[in-house]
């Protein structure tokens, strides 16, 4: 089966891991820090916490922005579930905004939309995570915007985007959100096994953030309520939780980010070559947006079905038994029968339900060959023919 995603680890990767194995530090050593630099460095935003995957990373970012019973989180329906439940971690209530249908994202226009139902009836979203889907940007300016109008905090979800750059920035600059959170999943662009990191401009809300992820312990004596017993002394001066990422990931993490760019440019020649050997089925590719430069996490194929005589879970079948380890990328977050059971319906957000009906992932990964990739277009070909 060619996979749709797949790790790139190379002997330095392992060199790397073999390296703190025989350390002093498996955890809690110079190895965390320096990743957390590294990416915030690549960004260009000013403080990285890193850990243990990028779900953590929401919940503590949630956390951080204050988010708590009586609060709203708005999202896309269109994303992993992590992207909603980090609010209902929180006790906040969960709401979703319809995508763009020619780039998969959050619509700025439906957002603008509910906000300004939401004003009427004071139950405007204290956050809204967006998610820059398959590694295309979302239209921050005009969210930041909204933002501005209407007094919400932004948490970008660029699980699938590190490595993309909207606007000549990187993707994880912050300029236009409070808070952007990475994943590195080992089907993400790099990979430190089960991981993520949080970045943030914001020195309170790093330092908020690095309080949770490690049991909300501190032991800089200016944030306790007295004078320090002795050297060994911490207070617990919040309720966090044990999310930290150990020194074998971080160390994975730093010898994977001296790839990070080869490894987008790889991905945009196999979808540039995508493009141009797809271009004559009925499908609908993928949209680049002019302005940003996507982290091409994904390359979504979307049918026409109305010049297909087979159903979207035909081809989708065909496709795996010919090998073709295709994928969804995502079941609409409110169709899930816990988020069911919260009110929402079918038929609430038409766009991404839309989307469902007709999206395939197919594979796109660094070590991709071009044996494998003609392997995966002339299915297509022959099963769209
Ligand atoms: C993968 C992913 C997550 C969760 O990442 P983990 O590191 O597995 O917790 C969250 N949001 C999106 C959009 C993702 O793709």
């Amino acid at each position: 089966m060619i996979p749709y995603g797949k790790q790139d680890i190379t002997q330095s990767d392992i060199d790397a891991v073999v390296e703190v194995l025989q350390s002093d530090y498996l955890t809690q050593g110079p190895k965390g820090p320096l990743f957390e630099k590294t990416v915030a460095k690549y960004c260009d935003a000013e403080y990285g916490i890193a850990v243990n995957s990028a779900t953590s990373a929401l919940h503590i970012a949630c956390l951080a922005l204050d988010l708590g019973k009586g609060d709203f989180l708005w999202t896309t329906p269109v994303t992993f579930v992590a992207s909603a439940n980090c609010g209902l971690y929180c006790g906040a209530e969960v709401d979703f905004v319809d995508i763009d249908p020619r780039t998969y994202n959050m619509s700025v226009d439906a957002l603008e939309e509910k906000l300004l139902l939401a004003e009427k009836t004071f139950a405007l979203p204290k956050v809204v995570v967006v998610v820059h889907l398959c590694g295309q940007p979302c239209d921050m300016e005009q969210i930041y915007r909204l933002s501005q109008k209407f007094g919400f905090n932004i948490i970008e979800d660029a699980s699938h985007a590190i490595g993309g750059r909207y606007k000549n920035e990187a993707i994880g600059a912050c300029r236009y959100s409070d808070i952007t959170v990475f994943s590195f999943h080992p089907v993400k662009i790099i990979t430190t096994g089960e991981g993520g990191m949080a970045l943030t401009n914001n020195k309170r809300l790093a330092e908020k953030m690095e309080l949770f992820r490690s049991h909300g312990i501190t032991r800089d004596a200016e944030r306790m309520t007295q004078d320090p017993d002795g050297s060994w002394y911490y207070q617990q001066i919040d309720l966090g939780f044990n999310y930290r990422m150990t020194e074998l990931q971080a160390a994975l993490g730093v010898s994977q980010m001296s790839r990070l760019d080869e490894y987008v440019q790889k991905r945009h020649l196999l979808a540039e070559q995508y493009n141009r050997a797809l271009a004559d089925l009925p499908l609908t590719l993928p949209w680049q947006h002019p302005d940003s430069y996507s982290g091409m996490h994904l390359y979504v194929i979307r049918l026409e079905l109305e010049k297909i005589s087979s159903t979207h879970k035909e081809i989708f079948e065909s496709l795996r038994q010919l090998g073709i380890g295709v994928n969804l990328h995502y079941i609409p977050v409110h169709t899930q029968p816990y988020y069911q059971k919260k009110g929402f319906k079918f038929g609430d957000y038409p766009e991404a339900e839309c989307y469902y009906r007709e999206a395939i992932s197919i594979p796109l990964y660094h070590g991709m060959t071009t044996g494998q990739q003609e392997t995966v277009i002339s299915a297509l070909h022959e099963i769209l023919k």
